[in-house]
C-alpha cells in the first residue's frame, strides 16, 4: 500500500491553506458528506472530527466517496501529472536526506534533464525549489507544534546548514524562523 510522510495534522494544514503542491499525494474524505476532495479545493471546509485522509484513490472510492465536483480529484489533468507526483511523492517520503537531482530522476527512472524540465513545465519550479518549500513546510510545522530548536528544526527537515535554513525560510515566509515561531504561524495561514 501507498504511503506518505505526512501526519493527520501536516494533512490538515494543507487542506486549509489549500495547498496546491500536495495535491494528488493524498485525498480529503469528508464522513459527513461521502464527498472527496485534492487538498488544493476551495470549498468550505470541513469539520476536522468529519475528515479520513487516503492516500490511494482507488481506496477512497471503494470506502464509497464521491468525487467533488469543484475540485475534481479524479481527473488527471495532464499526461505528466502522475510524473510530478511521484517526484512529489519522493520528495515528501525523502525530504530528511540530502537529495540530488540524480536520485530523484532514478526514482523515476528517466534522465535528470528530461525530468527536470518536465517537471518545470508542469509546476513551474525545479524538483529543487520544491524540495525547498516540502522541507520549509515541515519548518513550520514542527516550529509551531514542537519545542525543537531553530537549529534542530534545521537538521531534522533536512537542511545541512543552518544558514542556509535561515536563508530559504525567510524567502519564503518573509520572516525568520523565531519570528514565525513566536507568531504561532498565524501570518502564513492564507498565504
Ligand atoms: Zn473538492
Amino acid at each position: 500500500m501507498a504511503t506518505i510522510n505526512l501526519t493527520f495534522d501536516e494533512m490538515w494544514e494543507k487542506i486549509i491553506a489549500c495547498d496546491q503542491k500536495y495535491d494528488g499525494l493524498f485525498f480529503t474524505a469528508v464522513k459527513t458528506t461521502g464527498i472527496y476532495c485534492r487538498p488544493s479545493c476551495k470549498s468550505r471546509k470541513p469539520k476536522k472530527i468529519n475528515v479520513d485522509f487516503y492516500i490511494d484513490r482507488q481506496e477512497v472510492e471503494t470506502a464509497g466517496f464521491r468525487a467533488c465536483k469543484r475540485c475534481q480529484p479524479e481527473v488527471e489533468f495532464s499526461p505528466n501529472v502522475a510524473l510530478v507526483r511521484s517526484v512529489v511523492t519522493y520528495l515528501v517520503n525523502h525530504f530528511k536526506q540530502p537529495i540530488t537531482l540524480q536520485d530523484v530522476a532514478d526514482s523515476v527512472g528517466l534522465s535528470p534533464y528530461y525530468l527536470e524540465r518536465t517537471f518545470k513545465q508542469e509546476t513551474g519550479e525545479t524538483p529543487r525549489s520544491y524540495l525547498e518549500k516540502i522541507r520549509v513546510d515541515k519548518a513550520t510545522h514542527l516550529l509551531v507544534t514542537t519545542d525543537q530548536t531553530n537549529l534542530e528544526v534545521c537538521y531534522e527537515v533536512g537542511f545541512q546548514s543552518p544558514s542556509n535554513f535561515y536563508r530559504v525560510f525567510k524567502r519564503l515566509k518573509g520572516c525568520s524562523p523565531s519570528e514565525y515561531r513566536k507568531l504561532g504561524g498565524s501570518n502564513h495561514e492564507l498565504d
